[in-house]
């Protein structure tokens, strides 16, 4: 009754936060959490295969990907898609998709989870399988701050009978597994991928005995094929993709033979992509059904996410942390193009109120001669821009446009196309007015970059301003959640 009661409670608060204009997206979850202290645990009642997905990069995708696929191949699936990856997100979601009366029998059970939070989460609701993405310096945590956040996580799964899906080319990965559970791994072959080689800020050191990792291989960051003299080295993974290639909607993957094209832009996806494969394959789903489902995929806002803008290509992608800036980087200085850079930054909350991380990229690497201009934008664009001269950029390259609106508008006119990394408070103000640039919403087909009502009549046009006004709402309130739900931490 009580378990009953945190149900309504949940739904009834999420729906006068909503009337109220409120996000909504964590409340139901605190609301069911405080007449049901331990409400996760009943997560089990609805999925008899649960998974959770952790790591520093990449856990959104991944988990949104392998929900997909394995809805996809005709799994009923729960998932907590909103990217409240906290025990009271994850709550919400298990209220939201419980019916008043009953439980909903679904197969599996999706959910990405906060590193910091697998601990408790773990506590309530054990999983069946645990996805280990990366672990990366979160822009100013320091090495020790990993190490001892790994130790946690790995305390929180000791007692529990689970099988863990690894990253085995991340060496801090690979720390789990000592808990000698069933591992699978996986893993890029030698020369799977043509990554732009950059200065790495990551440790390179043996996480057992602090010895340097001696590496044949480097993807990227501290991932690749590393060896240490006390015998810690890369594990043979399960699963290996032998090519990653770029392909005409996004990377191809070559993995044990089998070609997967997906619809994922940007190399390191290919670590994504492969967990998600994995993920379904070891739970016994068919290549078929995942090479099709990866080619229906359209992922979430903002990652490397495409717009056209007078016929010119534009490329949007979220920045977190230094690694994840210079896989960006890599990504846009692939090709030899002529081009323009824009980096947006602030110091919200949610961006991470300290910037010296931006410090730790390798905006070297992105002082090229293609590039004609670097564009310093968001609220601490100066600080872009001194980071920008000293990486040896001409200052005669480099602008100052604090203005996001002013950086789009002052690129445009330029017409070649351009590259924007932005972190995460920039982000849905840019794609609000990149949608508004971009050619095909005219058009009236898909457009690139706002959500797609498909079935939109064309007297219906009025109220295209009022569904960008959604589209921004939605946006706003995955800001507005990250922050309060940071805050509640
Ligand atoms: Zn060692």
């Amino acid at each position: 009754m009580r378990t009953r009661m945190a149900i309504w409670s949940g739904k009834m608060a999420g729906i006068l936060s909503k009337s109220m204009g409120n996000d909504g997206t964590t409340i139901p979850g605190v609301v069911a959490r405080k007449v049901d202290p331990l409400f996760l645990r009943h997560l089990r009642k609805t999925a008899k295969t649960i998974i959770y997905i952790t790591g520093t990069n990449g856990k959104t995708t991944t988990a949104n990907l392998a929900a997909h696929l394995l809805r996809f191949a005709g799994k009923k699936v729960i998932a907590n898609l909103e990217g409240s990856n906290m025990v009271t997100g994850l709550s919400a979601a298990l209220v939201r998709q419980t019916p008043l009366v009953g439980w909903r029998v679904n197969e599996i059970a999706v959910m990405e989870v906060d590193e910091a939070s697998l601990p408790k989460v773990v506590s309530e609701c054990a999983p069946d399988y645990l996805i280990v993405t990366n672990f990366f310096r979160d822009q100013l945590d320091r090495y020790g701050e990993v190490d001892l956040l790994i130790k946690k996580m790995k305390e929180s799964l000791r007692t529990f009978d689970i099988k863990l899906i690894l990253n085995g080319d991340d060496p801090f990965v690979h720390r789990f597994s000592s808990l000698q559970k069933e591992n699978i791994y996986v893993g890029l072959d030698a020369n799977a991928c043509p990554f732009q080689s950059y200065s790495m800020a990551e440790s390179k050191y043996c996480p057992e005995c602090q010895n340097e990792l001696t590496y044949t291989t480097i993807h990227y960051g501290q991932l690749g094929h590393y060896k240490c003299s006390c015998g810690f080295s890369r594990p043979e993974p399960n699963f290996s993709v032998e090519k990653v290639e770029n392909g005409i909607q996004g990377v191809r993957l070559s993995v044990d033979g089998v070609s997967y094209p997906t619809t994922l832009k940007g190399m390191y996806n290919a670590y994504n992509a492969l967990l998600a494969i994995t993920m379904c394959r070891t739970l016994g789903i068919d290549s078929k059904y995942i090479q099709d489902g990866l080619v229906s995929y359209h992922k979430g806002n903002g990652r490397m996410q495409e717009f056209s803008i007078n016929g010119v290509k534009w490329k949007l992608n979220l920045v977190k942390n230094p690694a994840g800036a210079n896989v960006t980087l890599s990504e846009y200085m692939l090709t030899k193009e002529k081009k323009q850079f824009i980096f947006c930054l602030n110091d919200e909350l949610a961006d991470g109120e300290d910037i010296s991380w931006i410090w730790d990229i390798d905006l070297e690497m992105a002082n090229r001669s293609e590039v004609d201009i670097y564009i310093a934008s968001g609220k601490r664009a100066y600080d872009v821009a001194l980071r920008m001269k000293y990486a040896g950029i001409p200052s005669e390259k480099i602008m100052i446009l604090p203005n996001l609106k002013e950086a789009v508008f002052y690129t445009k006119s330029k017409a070649l196309p351009t590259y924007v990394m932005a972190t995460y408070t920039c982000l849905s103000p840019l794609i609000s007015i990149l949608s508004r640039e971009t050619d095909k919403l005219e058009k009236g087909d898909e457009n690139i970059g706002t959500a797609t009502i498909p079935l939109l009549p064309r007297y219906l046009k009025p109220v295209w301003g009022q569904r960008k006004y959604h589209m921004f709402k939605k946006t706003m309130r995955m800001a507005g959640n990250y922050a309060s739900s940071r805050r509640n931490k």
